[in-house]
């Protein structure tokens, strides 16, 4: 569980940039179906969506996704993504203030600017990216970083400086630029990064 967590950088969510994987643990957590079969509210639905849509683009390494509301030992975690499973913290997805938090960790460049998306979409979007990144770097044999060197070699960009292009977030490691990445693909469309868009191409190059 220790991969794949997202923090907001700044503001109330505020967590600040970490070096290496944050460590996060699950207390509790429940599927994303039971908040729909309950009347939950249109975030399950948002996550729910964001997980069609990536499959649709990427192909069946999404299909097979547990997606999960949790609790964290670490308050100011947003989601993570462990295993098979997406987990998206209950206390901020149901929160409208999340799509406010992420908008001001936009404005500070901790994360990709997040379009029209809600917070919620833009964190599972973050989550999923990291999904991809593994199952690629694993289906191909090599590193996530082999997969941003890839896109920086097109790109006439060192690797090194790939991540810099997206956002502060994305230079905790490669994991977190493929993460980091996928937000900014989903979110901004044409107008993410051309870094962004040349990863999640060697991203979809090697899954499809
Ligand atoms: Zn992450």
């Amino acid at each position: 569980m220790a991969k794949g967590s997202s923090k907001a950088g700044t503001g109330k969510y505020g967590g600040g940039m970490t070096g290496g994987n944050t460590s996060v643990t699950v207390k509790s957590s429940h599927p994303l179906t039971e908040e729909i079969s309950k009347g939950g509210g249109a975030f399950a639905n948002e996550i729910m969506n964001t997980r069609d849509a990536f499959e649709s683009e990427y192909g069946p390494a999404v299909k097979n996704m547990n997606l999960s509301v949790a609790t964290f030992s670490n308050s100011s975690v947003l989601g993570a993504y462990g295993g098979d499973t997406l987990y998206m913290a209950e206390k901020y997805v149901k929160n409208k203030n999340l799509t406010a938090a992420m908008k001001q960790a936009e404005q500070s460049g901790f994360h990709p600017g997040i379009g029209k998306r809600t917070g919620a979409e833009a964190v599972a979007s973050h989550e999923i990216g990291h999904r991809l990144g593994e199952v690629a770097a694993q289906k191909a044999g090599i590193s996530q970083r082999d997969i941003v060197a890839r896109a920086a070699a097109k790109l006439g960009i060192k690797t090194e400086n790939m991540a810099g292009h997206i956002s502060k977030y994305a230079r905790t490691n490669y994991g977190e630029t493929i993460a980091e990445a996928s937000a900014d693909v989903y979110c901004n469309g044409a107008k993410a990064t051309r870094v962004s868009k040349a990863i999640m191409s060697e991203v979809k190059a090697i899954l499809k």
